[in-house]
């Protein structure tokens, strides 16, 4: 695997308290297991989901089960540490997203509450995973955009729901710093998939999906798979280990403090060349039908790492192909495993609409 060169601040020692919210989750799960694997003896990781819910159990971490919209839950988590990491959030593809705004805009509590438990708490930093969902849509309306810069959030015209809770959590970090001198970092997600993603039940998104519909055609000898939208819009795709690394990397960058950054991938691809590459992998051909009144989102967008590049002299650049292969050759083997009956990585999401 590439990426796992510890990146972490030298001020950070092994035994300090690294909080990881929505550790539950796909991100979240492998940033927990990242500081793991660097010799971090004390991660705190918390997500509502019941704990036989998690994606990724690390074994030697602390992990509990709690609602971090709740403020006494927050302050709780927070307690004694030395770095947060907010990974928590209601959060799904373009069919969860556009369906229940009301769920996305309330992840608003979360991070005011947990950012104020940080701050009360005494952290040095607190990490916000904000998404490429903030920039203006107005700029994503031809498949064929130039690529998103960092300044192309404003003048603000955000997804609704999703897009601007992202907006008005990232200017809560941006004024934690200004006004209270907590170090922040913010970084503008583009797509990110991998193993131990969500592949069905809802919340998956576009990769996972796909590879997971491309996998039943084969096993069910039905050859044809349903895209949504015409299969023109464009997108950049992140492997997840990019992802994790460049969290690191922003967390711990003294010039990037409180300045949000994208994060993602700059090889764009429409749904059509993704869904080629997975019959590539998966050595089909299918009938494609477009679902053209399904949820598609914006028509194009991909992620201009000027700024990162830059900084940190990295951007990520796991081809998409190669991480496609691996995500595939996962979700595959989730497939074998839940139709044998065994445990596997699941999301039942409207059982958890309160
Ligand atoms: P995920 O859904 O796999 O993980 C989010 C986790 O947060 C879930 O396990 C969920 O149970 C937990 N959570 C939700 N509400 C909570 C609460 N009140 N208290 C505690 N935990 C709660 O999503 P992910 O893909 O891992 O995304 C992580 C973060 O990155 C989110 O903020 C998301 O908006 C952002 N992001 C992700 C992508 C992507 O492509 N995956 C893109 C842009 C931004």
């Amino acid at each position: 695997m590439m990426n796992t060169i510890a990146k972490t601040s030298p001020d950070l020692t092994k035994d300090d308290l690294i909080l990881i919210a929505g550790a539950g989750g796909f991100i979240g799960g492998a940033l927990t297991r990242r500081f793991h694997e660097q010799g971090f003896t004390r991660i705190r990781a918390v997500d509502k989901k019941p704990l036989p819910m998690w994606y990724q159990r690390v074994p030697g971490v602390e992990s509990l089960c709690a609602d971090l919209s709740d403020e006494a839950s927050a302050t709780k988590a927070a307690e004694g540490a030395v770095e947060v990491y907010n990974l928590a959030a209601d959060m799904g593809g373009m069919g969860f997203i556009e369906r229940y705004r009301i769920e996305c805009l309330r992840s608003i509590l979360i991070n005011t509450h947990l950012l104020e438990s940080a701050y009360r708490a005494g952290a040095r930093r607190y990490f916000f995973s904000s998404s490429a969902c903030a920039y203006n849509t107005d700029l994503q309306k031809d498949p064929n955009v130039r690529a998103l810069k960092e300044a192309d959030a404003y003048p603000a015209m955000a997804e609704r729901g999703y897009g601007w809770e992202k907006l008005m959590s990232e200017m809560f970090c941006q004024e934690y710093w200004a006004e209270r001198g907590l170090r922040t970092a913010i970084a503008r997600f583009h797509n990110v998939y991998g193993p131990w993603g969500t592949w069905y039940g809802g919340r998956e998104k576009a990769p996972a999906a796909l590879c997971r519909k491309v996998i039943e055609a084969k096993d069910s000898g039905r050859l044809e798979i349903d895209i949504w939208g015409d299969g023109n819009q464009t997108r950049s795709f992140m492997y997840i280990d990019d992802c994790t690394y460049g969290i690191d990397m922003i967390t711990h960058c003294s010039q990037l403090v409180a300045t949000p950054v994208n994060l993602g991938s700059a090889e764009m691809v429409s749904i059509n060349g993704l869904v080629d590459m997975i019959e590539e992998i998966a050595k089909v051909k299918l009938q494609r039908n477009y679902i053209l009144d399904a949820p598609r989102g914006v028509a194009g967008r991909n992620s201009d790492n000027t700024f990162i590049r830059s900084v940190l002299d990295w951007e990520p650049s796991t081809p998409l192909r190669d991480g496609l292969a691996r995500t595939y050759a996962w979700i595959e083997q989730q497939y074998r495993a839940r139709k044998a009956g065994e445990e596997v990585v699941r999301e039942d999401f409207v059982a958890q609409l309160a």
